[in-house]
């Protein structure tokens, strides 16, 4: 079982500053799988800078340009929460480039599946707009990358980040090649991700949206992988299967409300795993999201290579939720949401 991953110290140069999304992120991850050996395991993917072409499957070129422009210029934000700083353009260049290398790597044999440990994080960002963090968008430029380059006729993306992916919808919403699963809290930043929109066109049915209320854990999160996301998964029969990993919906990150253990992230990802086994040769590339508080994202991101690697055991330090939230009843919600997408 060959497991890759994408690292390059030029992540760490996007520089935020004091922002909850900084490069002490990275650090984390890199100095645990260091520290408990699991590094050693794991095959590495050199990145490389993402060309404008590529850049433009999923972006404006005036707004690429912009990014490029702000860089330059030594930085600033461009809205409330999402900054540029001098590095940040060749940083996001080497972002998108790093999922697309792991895409590669995947598709081309040289490893089975690969996580991108990648920053700025990617799935807000839209055709013209930086935002929630994000400058462009990683995964779905990588997905149209595959969908052009290998000629790829479905690609599953499961997006588990706290936040919805909009970034991520959009680009895909009317492209019925790719099926996009979105676990979120709702209501919650960004606002998007009804159960309602289901894209359009002849991409109606390609979006699916698991809206979940504050207070979902484990338990919940299972229940909807098991009811929606793998029936879903197995009715679409992905070729390649992408996940947008973001690990804000812990229990101890205090960006959001939900309560997810690093057991159930581990959880998660060995359903995921069972997917790629199950449907596309074990074919899987996961990319960094959001996360922000250091040991849970250092203890879930090897808690998934783990389960990539086909460990039986994980380490969870941080244990259960407190549950300083009761747990929402979403019975109603998943029925719902199987009616929509005639989900037996
Ligand atoms: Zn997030």
């Amino acid at each position: 079982m060959k497991v890759g991953y994408v690292y390059d110290p030029i992540y760490l140069k996007h520089d935020t500053g004091q922002h909850v999304e900084n490069a002490k992120r990275l650090k984390a991850i890199i100095s645990h799988l260091e520290k408990t050996g699991l590094k050693q395991q794991l095959i590495p993917i050199r990145p490389r800078a993402a060309a404008i072409e590529e850049l433009s499957l999923v972006h404006d070129e005036q707004y690429i340009s912009h990014i490029r422009d702000v860089a330059q210029k030594g930085g600033g934000w461009l809205d409330a929460d999402t900054g540029v700083s001098a590095d940040s353009y060749e940083a996001a260049l080497y972002a998108a480039g790093g999922v697309i290398r792991a895409t590669e790597a995947v598709m081309n044999g040289e490893v089975s599946s690969a996580f991108a440990l990648v920053r700025p994080p990617g799935h807000h960002a839209t055709y013209e707009r930086a935002m929630g963090f994000c400058l462009f968008n990683n995964l779905a430029i990588a997905t149209k990358c595959a969908l052009a380059n290998y000629k790829l006729e479905r690609i599953l993306i499961v997006d588990f980040d706290v936040h919805h992916g909009n970034g991520t919808q959009a680009a895909f919403y009317g492209n019925p090649r790719v099926l996009y699963i979105s676990t979120h809290e709702y209501p919650f930043y960004p606002g998007t991700g009804s159960i309602e929109e289901t894209g359009s066109g002849i991409a109606e049915g390609t979006t699916i949206n698991i809206p979940l209320p504050a207070g979902g854990g484990d338990a919940e999160y299972l229940e909807v992988f098991e009811q929606i996301i793998v029936p879903a998964a197995i009715r679409f029969r992905p070729q390649l299967i992408l996940v947008s990993a973001g690990y804000d919906s812990h229990w101890a990150d205090e960006l959001a409300l939900m309560q997810v253990s690093v057991t159930g992230f581990a959880q998660m990802v060995k359903i995921i795993k069972g997917l790629g086994d199950e449907l596309c040769d074990g074919r899987l590339v996961f990319s960094l999201e959001g996360g922000y508080n250091l040991r849970v994202l250092a203890a879930s991101v090897k808690a998934t290579f783990d389960m990539l690697l086909g460990n039986t055991t994980i380490e969870d330090p941080l244990g259960q939720s407190p549950r300083r939230l009761e747990a929402p009843n979403i019975t109603l919600l998943i029925k719902k949401i199987k009616e929509i997408h005639n989900l037996a």
